[in-house]
C-alpha cells in the first residue's frame, strides 16, 4: 500500500514542480482561483487612510500583509511574494482631497412589530450531523445518555430561529436543512487532494498516531467537511441566496476527550466571531490574501459589529454567560464593539459574501448545559440548574433573534445596510 501512495506522491512532486509557475499558491488544494478582476468595481472607492484604518483594525492587527505590499498615496499593490516581484493586484485609493462621504441618514425607521421586513437572512446550521458526525468529530455520548450531536442541535434551534425571524417579516434562506451534505463531493473523492494536502504544508497538519493511509483518509475526510462543504454552502450563499446577513450557528464546548468517554466540565462561555483577524501563515497564500481584500472592501464590518453586539448583549442580560477570551491567542482580537464579539478568520465568516455573524453558543460538555440538552425539547418551562427555564433550542433561538430584532429595530425600514456586493 505504501508504494501505491508513494507514486502518488511523486506523481503529485512532479505536477508541482512543473506546474509552479503559473500555478496560485492556495490554502487548501480544494479552494477556488482566486478572480482578482473582481475587485475592480471597487477602484477609487476607498482612501488610503481608511484602507490602512480598516487593514490595522480589523484585518491585519499585527501588520503581517506589509510584507507583501507597495503603497503610496494614490495607490497600493499586493504581491503574492515577499520578494514583490508578482504582483497580483493594485488598488487605486479615493482621492485624498474628495469630502469623506457622509452616512445616509435613516429615511424612516424599521417598522416596530416587522423590522425585518425586505430583509433576507440565511441561516447556516454548523456542520451537517446525521450519518456524518462521526467523522466530523463533533458528536459524543456519556454512559446510556442520548448521543449529542452538534449538527443536530445547531439545526433544531435554527427551525426555532427561523420561526421568530420570519414572524418579524424576514425572508428566511438556508445553506442546508437537513443531514445530507451540501457538496456533491464525498471524502473518497479527495484522496489526491489530500496527500497534496499533507505535502503542503505537513507541520500544520494533526498528526495522530496513525499509519499513513490513516492519515490520508483522515485529512480527505477534513477536507470533505470542512473545506468543500462550507465551498458548496458559500457557492449557495454568494451565487443564489444573497441575503442581507448570514448567521451561522453552532454550539461550543470544552475539548471533551474520546468520543466514547466523554467528560464534563463546569464552565460555559459564548462568543460571536466577525472576520478578520488574519495569520502571517494564513497571508501567504493568494486565495487569503484575496478574501481579505474582497472582506475589506466589501465593508461588511460594520454590520457583523452591530448585529453580533445585539446578540452578545442578550446573552449577558439572559443567561449571563460570559464571553470567550482570545487575548494572546495569536488567531483572534478583541472587535472593540463588545466584549462578547472577536475578529477571526474562518472559512465561513470568509468565503460568505455579505455580513457574516457567527455564533458560537453554551458548552455542549458543561454539567449544567448538558442536562439542558439531554432534556431535550420540552414544553413550557422547567427547572434547570436551578432556574427556571424553557428548552435549550427554544432560548437560544430566542436570544439570537431578540438580538437581531433589538438591531434591526435601529434599522432603516428595507434599505441595505451594507454597501454592495462584489459583481
Ligand atoms: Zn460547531
Amino acid at each position: 500500500m505504501s508504494c501505491l501512495w508513494l507514486a502518488s506522491v511523486m506523481v503529485l512532486l512532479s505536477a508541482r514542480c512543473f506546474a509552479v509557475e503559473e500555478k496560485p499558491f492556495l490554502y487548501s488544494p480544494v479552494s477556488e482561483v482566486p478572480e482578482w478582476r473582481l475587485l475592480e468595481g471597487y477602484q477609487g472607492t476607498l482612501s488610503q487612510e481608511e484602507f490602512k484604518e480598516r487593514l490595522q483594525r480589523i484585518f491585519d492587527p499585527k501588520g503581517a500583509l506589509g510584507a507583501y505590499l507597495e503603497m503610496n498615496e494614490s495607490a497600493v499593490v499586493v504581491f503574492r511574494d515577499r520578494e514583490k516581484t508578482q504582483p497580483l493586484f493594485r488598488l487605486r485609493f479615493a482621492e485624498p482631497t474628495s469630502a469623506p462621504r457622509a452616512e445616509l441618514a435613516p429615511l424612516a425607521l424599521a417598522d416596530p412589530t416587522q423590522p425585518l421586513l425586505g430583509k433576507v437572512i440565511c441561516l447556516d446550521p454548523g456542520h451537517i450531523g446525521g450519518d456524518w458526525a462521526d467523522i466530523e468529530e463533533r458528536t459524543f455520548r456519556i454512559g446510556r445518555d442520548r448521543p449529542v450531536v452538534e449538527g443536530e442541535l445547531n439545526l433544531q434551534t435554527c427551525r426555532l430561529l427561523a420561526e421568530r425571524l420570519s414572524a418579524a417579516g424576514a425572508k428566511v434562506v438556508w445553506t442546508h436543512e437537513g443531514f445530507a451534505p451540501t457538496t456533491e463531493v464525498r471524502p473518497a473523492d479527495l484522496y489526491p487532494e489530500a496527500i497534496e494536502y499533507l505535502l503542503q504544508d505537513p507541520g500544520n497538519r494533526r498528526l495522530p498516531r496513525i499509519s499513513m493511509n490513516g492519515l490520508i483518509r483522515w485529512n480527505a475526510e477534513l477536507l470533505f467537511y470542512r473545506s468543500a462543504e462550507i465551498q458548496a454552502r458559500a457557492r449557495r450563499v454568494n451565487e443564489e441566496l444573497r441575503p442581507d446577513f448570514s448567521l451561522c450557528l453552532h454550539y461550543n464546548a470544552a475539548p471533551w476527550g474520546s468520543p466514547g468517554r466523554a467528560s464534563l466540565t463546569s464552565v460555559s462561555r459564548v462568543v460571536l466571531f466577525s472576520h478578520g483577524s488574519y495569520t502571517a501563515s494564513e497571508l501567504a497564500y493568494d486565495d487569503q490574501k484575496f478574501n481579505l481584500f474582497r472582506k475589506l472592501l466589501e465593508n461588511s464590518t460594520p454590520s457583523e459589529l452591530a448585529i453580533g453586539g445585539a446578540i452578545g448583549q442578550q446573552f449577558k442580560e439572559k443567561w449571563g454567560v460570559p464571553p470567550e477570551n482570545y487575548a494572546g491567542s495569536g488567531y483572534a482580537h478583541a472587535s472593540g464593539a463588545s466584549p462578547y464579539v472577536w475578529h477571526r478568520n474562518l472559512i465561513a465568516n470568509r468565503l460568505f459574501r455579505g455580513p457574516v455573524i457567527f455564533v458560537e453558543g453554551p458548552y455542549m460538555n458543561d454539567r449544567s448545559t448538558y442536562g439542558w440538552i439531554q432534556a431535550g425539547a420540552y414544553e413550557g418551562s422547567r427547572m434547570v440548574a436551578g432556574r427556571d427555564r424553557q428548552n435549550i433550542f427554544r432560548e437560544y433561538a430566542d436570544r439570537v433573534a431578540d438580538g437581531v430584532l433589538q438591531w434591526a429595530r435601529t434599522q432603516a425600514g428595507s434599505s441595505r445596510a451594507f454597501t454592495n456586493y462584489s459583481p
